[in-house]
């Protein structure tokens, strides 16, 4: 396979739909380019063919997207709960029936597996049909009163505009976990996607269009991230960011965001343990690790960074991981039976060659891959290194590629304190069959989600976020639309 070293042009995708593939920002109801005609180039990562030239929009239209959401809020929150969750449900269905043209878009701008990237758009649309039925269960209370003339009552409110902030690995995901939620709650959102990723974005919107979302209460910008998240940070109409990327990133957000007290809820990187304990069925576990470290190339937020195995069954771990990770697939993410594409850019390449060379220059030993492919690009071989220490880079900080570190360890204690000594708390996992040991170390490990027996665990009826440094709030479940409402205490009197 050649990997082509100049860019090409291929603006033109095999959809049944074509009127999905939009290159225009989506601002209060309008699809439009930069006033100044400036752009910014979207390319497949495979071979950095262009695939589109998407508005370098600057604050002042960006402004105006949150004017008009700020207009429309008031309207969409007086809608009932019903016809809010219908529209929404139409949207869920829409992005259903055009699946297939989705899961293409963002392979070809993301660069995953075609089937993973079906998976993501599927399983993360059921955010939006959940939150379309959570819309109808916004409920309230009546407190008993402390006098008898008065009465408690508590009622939920949409908290208002909301900014949403989504990074690259996930395009389609990270965005209907935000909107179906926010839109559910009787919020307008303005949503600036990852610049590598914004055509899944705008599908999205060419779809929520149509399911009825009225014009301007949800808008998708492009442009420069710093002065967009300022005019985000800043603007007294924006009362939410909801942001999904790093840690750096979510940090500067809260700073900024700070001085005007706006509600922010951040999912942030992770630095995921995954312990198997020598009583673990270690085929199961091989297969949630190859699973939870190498979807998506180890880009994922909850994939394991660190792997730590059981001094007795660790030779049986690496043997048996070796055979899997030699068995992948690489190439082009639309090619048939390819299991693992090209990483997003050359800073990932950079990032997962420092810290194989890290691990290997203070004595970890490499078992497969390690170097870049053949197939040139961003192509990165799946590595597997043995006699990781916690003091490496690999253990320390979250590599985002498909590297899998393996530490060894002697009993429980051990490895719970070495699962917890990061400032992450994301995801943890354990494979293990005591039903003792499964309460412990779930209990005991420091994150906001435990995998126990799996290597997957995002889906649309549980809370996802993480504590610690990895984040606050949760989208998913009961508890994700509640960071979309506010609290309102009315007291009767006089009664
Ligand atoms: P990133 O923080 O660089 O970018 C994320 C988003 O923030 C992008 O849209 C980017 O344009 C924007 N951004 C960057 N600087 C900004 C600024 N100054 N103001 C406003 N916006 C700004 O992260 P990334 O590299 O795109 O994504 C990878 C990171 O995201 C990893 O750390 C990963 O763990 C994390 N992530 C977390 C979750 C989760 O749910 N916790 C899910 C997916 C990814």
């Amino acid at each position: 396979m050649t990997v082509h070293q100049k860019p090409v042009d291929r603006r033109i995708l095999d959809l049944k739909d074509p009127s999905l593939l939009v290159s225009q920002a989506y601002v209060a109801g309008e699809w439009i380019s930069a006033p100044d005609g400036k752009t910014i180039a979207v390319t497949d990562p495979f071979d950095g063919a262009l695939l589109a030239e998407v508005p370098d929009l600057g604050p002042e239209v960006v402004r105006r997207a949150i004017d008009k959401a700020y207009e429309v809020q008031k309207e969409w929150a007086a809608r009932i709960a019903k016809e809010r969750s219908q529209i929404l449900k139409r949207w869920y269905d829409l992005i259903i029936a055009n699946a297939d043209d989705l899961a293409l878009i963002l392979t070809t701008e993301q660069g995953k597996p075609l089937a993973e990237a079906k998976g993501e758009v599927l399983s993360n649309a059921a955010y939006i049909e959940w939150f379309a039925e959570e819309a109808k269960r916004i409920y309230g209370d009546i407190i008993p009163p402390a006098r008898g003339d008065q009465r408690i009552v508590v009622l939920k409110q949409p908290v208002g505009v909301c900014a949403a902030i989504t990074p690259w690995n996930f395009p389609n995901g990270m965005i209907t976990r935000k909107a179906g939620p926010a839109l559910a709650a009787g919020c307008t959102m303005v949503l600036k996607p990852a610049a590598q990723t914004p055509l899944s974005a705008f599908a999205l919107a060419v779809l929520a269009e149509r399911a009825g979302v009225p014009k301007g209460a949800f808008s998708v910008v492009t442009g420069d991230a710093a002065p967009i998240g300022k005019e985000f940070c800043h603007n007294p109409k924006i009362a939410k960011i909801t942001f999904t990327g790093s840690t750096n990133v979510g940090r500067w957000l809260m700073k900024e965001a700070g001085d005007s007290i706006k509600r922010l809820s951040l999912e942030l990187g992770g630095n995921a343990p995954f312990i198997v304990f020598d009583d673990a069925d270690l085929d199961a576990a091989i297969e949630g690790a190859m699973m939870s470290k190498f979807r998506n190339a180890g880009q994922t937020c909850v994939c394991a960074n660190r792997i730590y195995v059981q001094d007795t069954v660790a030779d049986a771990f690496v043997e048996k991981l070796t055979v899997k990770v030699q068995g992948l697939k690489l190439g082009r993410g639309t090619d048939a039976g390819v299991t693992q594409g090209p990483l997003i850019d050359d800073r990932a390449v950079t990032k997962m060659e420092e810290h194989v060379a890290d691990a290997l220059a203070k004595g970890g030993k490499l078992v497969v891959g390690g170097k870049r492919s053949g197939l040139g690009g961003t192509f990165f071989e799946p590595t597997v290194i043995t006699g990781v220490q916690q003091s490496m880079k690999v253990a320390k900080e979250e590599t985002f590629a498909p590297l899998a570190p393996i530490i060894r360890f002697k009993d429980e204690a051990e490895v719970i304190a070495m699962a917890n000594d990061t400032e992450f708390g994301l995801a943890a996992y354990f494979y293990a069959r005591d039903m003792s040991r499964v309460w412990r170390v779930a209990e005991a490990l420091e994150s906001g989600m435990v995998g126990v027996n799996t290597g997957l665990l995002a889906n649309e009826m549980a809370p996802f976020g993480g504590v610690k440094q990895s984040g606050m709030g949760r989208e998913g479940s009961k508890y994700g639309i509640e960071g979309f409402l506010e609290i309102k205490y009315v007291c009767l009197s006089g009664i």
